[in-house]
């Protein structure tokens, strides 16, 4: 028997519609083989993979939810919200997603260019060929550079050229992590911090709890168990649901990351409480503005 206390979710996860390697059917293949009741959808900058992930899932008999993962800032720092249960056809979300679609495109553009100012013959179309999807990333381009045969692995690629302050990465414009919050919940979604312990972040936290955030990723793959345990802390103290995936991006060293954090089904009753309650909240906006 698999009753709640047995079940598992992991709700950080990428495919091919971003800089995942997986297809949603690879992906939910993968889900199914870990056991895992519930998974999330969290590709960069984009939902278009939501709908054929939860096809997928709906074969399979797993729980779907349909999120995302925006790059924001706060205080100069870079932070990662994550948004959950969205309304994928929400068309402030969309047109705000094609904007940094929009920026990601042209971002590449320019990553290239300054590679081949550094002497490195990597062609832009080579990188979008790969990527063949609307929220490329710096992934794709170290992908198309050992593809070229220009670098032996992705890590050389990151450690040279693409890594923050090496001669070709390229900041990126982003939304401020409030704006962010604001946008998830327009979209009936609701907003997670990601990865905190990758960021050394904690000093926004307060502000970002302020600015209505929902949650806290305590467990990833790249969080210790000391780590997780320091961010459990954090969500009880600032009153945060608590998450937690494994951020698979496919293929990672021979073996895919998907179901390596196990996240307690009990959390995602408590994040769909909380999303019940935003689109509530919503609604009641939405008419009062309509009576107005
Ligand atoms: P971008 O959104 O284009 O800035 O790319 C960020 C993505 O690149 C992250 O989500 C990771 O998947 C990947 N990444 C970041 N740093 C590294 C690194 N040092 N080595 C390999 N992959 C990385
Ligand atoms: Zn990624
Ligand atoms: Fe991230
Ligand atoms: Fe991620």
């Amino acid at each position: 028997m698999s009753g709640p206390e047995r079940m598992f979710a992991d709700l950080h996860l990428h495919t091919r519609y971003s800089d995942g390697t997986y297809t949603p059917e690879e992906l939910v293949f993968h889900a199914q083989r870990c056991d895992l009741a519930a998974i999330a959808l969290t590709d960069h900058d984009t939902v278009e993979g939501c709908a054929p992930t939860e096809k997928a899932c709906k074969d399979a008999g797993i729980e779907f939810i349909a999120g995302t993962e925006l790059t924001a800032e706060q205080n100069g720092i870079e932070i990662h919200i994550l948004g959950y249960f969205l309304e994928t056809q929400n068309e402030r979300l969309l047109k705000e997603i094609e904007r940094f679609q929009t920026v990601r495109q042209n971002r590449i553009r320019e990553m290239v260019a300054r590679l081949n100012h550094l002497k490195v013959p990597l062609e832009a179309e080579a990188v979008f060929a790969l990527a063949n999807c609307r929220a490329p990333g710096r992934p794709h381009v170290a992908r198309a550079m050992v593809q070229a045969g220009l670098c032996e692995s992705l890590d050389e690629a990151f450690e040279r050229f693409l890594k923050k302050n090496r001669p070709a990465w390229v900041p990126k414009f982003k939304i401020s992590a409030a704006d962010a919050i604001e946008l998830i919940h327009h979209a009936g979604g609701v907003a997670v911090m990601a990865h905190p312990g990758l960021n050394r972040s904690d000093n926004v936290i307060p502000a970002m709890a302020a600015a209505a955030l929902d949650g806290i990723e305590c467990f990833h793959t790249k969080h210790s168990t000391a780590i997780a345990e320091h961010y459990l802390e954090v969500a009880d103290r600032f009153h945060l649901l608590v998450t937690g995936g494994s951020d698979c991006h496919g293929l990672s060293k021979g073996q895919p990351l998907i179901g390596t954090v196990k996240l307690p089904y009990q959390h995602v009753e408590a994040l769909r409480a909380r999303a019940t309650q935003v689109k509530a909240r919503c609604q009641s906006a939405d008419s009062f503005l309509g009576a107005a």
